[in-house]
């Protein structure tokens, strides 16, 4: 039987599952995490935690995972409490669960593509239209031309990405105002990797006071290097939490998940220790590709978005030959390479040389 021959929804047909290659080979570049591994003593801590509250697995979790989102909160700051925060598995599962209770038949939701492919997958999984708001040639958002294709599709949920993947762009605080002053509904501000920004870059989250409508995502997946354990997370007016309690699956963060994320937000120190050597990698790396005679696209992430190529494809591969994965993703003629440790970044620029 094929796939076409099921009685699958209308809106299904002919779309494609989110699909970064997962190729096992030497130096992989493509899907964002963070290239340093858990320390021995975060191993340690870790077994010896899910040791521990694997006595208790006959028992369902805690249904509403209230000392995480209190222990997320505290690492957010800007004087959250747990109430203001939501978690789960991954920050798409938080996206999706949004998607359900704003989103849905007769709903629609804008982003400003290139951006997050998962954001019109879960869009238009959850039956809800989605809208491409288009970004300038350079990958900033005019804040005009937003508002009024806010004002044009009335929008129940508007998504801004910032720093925005795969381009890294960050967006300016006046520019996320204006979309807040001009959105009829929701507006997700998707922060995943706001922790690689440049110095001076604010978060949305210091305009939660003034704007009850705005959700900012976050994630443990990337600068967090949690992205086995699962782990996203919102900040949010407390109402909204109880909007997605509404839809949430009872007790969708298993324990185990629940005592890792809490584990790991302990070695916080170590685990963000990362993040200043991969902002510097970062700014080496664009400034070896401008070198080159490349483009590239200012990134506030830890990922750069370079081209331009006439056939992508063929760099992609070219690199793949040389045992480097990075991603074929964004516009036509760019690429994606994933920040790593210096030892990576060099096979990544020997591979590049020998490509061109
Ligand atoms: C990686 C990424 C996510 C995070 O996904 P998780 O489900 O938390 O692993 C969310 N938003 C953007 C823009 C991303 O690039």
């Amino acid at each position: 039987m094929r796939l076409e021959d099921l009685p699958l929804r209308d809106d299904l047909r002919g779309r494609t599952p989110y699909g970064a290659p997962q190729i096992d080979v030497p130096i992989r570049l493509n899907t964002n995490e963070n290239p340093y591994e858990p320390s021995k003593a975060l191993v340690d801590d870790l077994a010896e935690e899910v040791r521990r509250s694997a006595a208790t697995l006959n028992r369902y979790p805690d249904r509403d995972a209230v000392e995480l989102r209190a222990d997320l909160a505290a690492y957010l700051g800007h004087g959250l409490t747990g109430e203001q925060v939501w978690a789960a598995n991954g920050s798409n599962e938080v996206l999706q669960q949004i998607l359900q209770a704003f989103g849905g038949h007769g709903r629609s939701a804008l982003g400003f593509e290139p951006s997050y492919s998962m954001h019109p997958i879960i869009t238009s999984g959850t039956s809800t239209e989605w809208v491409d708001g288009m970004r300038e040639e350079d990958f900033t958002l005019d804040p005009g031309k937003a508002v009024a294709a806010i004002e044009e599709h009335r929008p129940s949920i508007v998504f801004l990405t910032s720093p925005n993947n795969p381009t890294g762009t960050a967006l300016p605080m006046a520019t996320i105002r204006a979309v807040l002053e001009a959105a009829p509904g929701m507006v997700v501000v998707d922060e995943a990797y706001a922790e690689f920004a440049r110095e001076g870059t604010p978060s949305a989250l210091t305009l939660l006071p003034e704007f009850p409508r705005m959700i900012v995502t976050r994630t443990m997946s990337k600068a967090f290097a949690m992205a086995g354990t699962r782990v996203g997370y919102l900040a949010a007016h407390p109402a909204v939490v109880q909007a997605l309690l509404l839809v949430r699956l009872p007790y969708h963060l298993s324990t185990l998940t629940q005592v890792a994320a809490r584990t790991a937000l302990r070695h916080r120190a170590e685990l963000l220790g990362g993040v200043a050597a991969l902002r510097r990698e970062r700014d080496e790396t664009v400034a070896w590709l401008r070198a080159q005679g490349l483009t590239v696209a200012d990134s506030d992430a830890n990922f750069v978005l370079f081209g331009r190529f006439e056939h992508r494809k063929a760099v992609w591969q070219g690199l793949l030959d040389r045992g480097v994965l990075i991603r074929e993703v964004g516009p036509p003629q760019w690429l994606r390479v994933s920040i790593g440790t210096g030892e990576e970044m060099a096979a990544f620029r020997a591979a590049l040389e020998g490509v061109l």
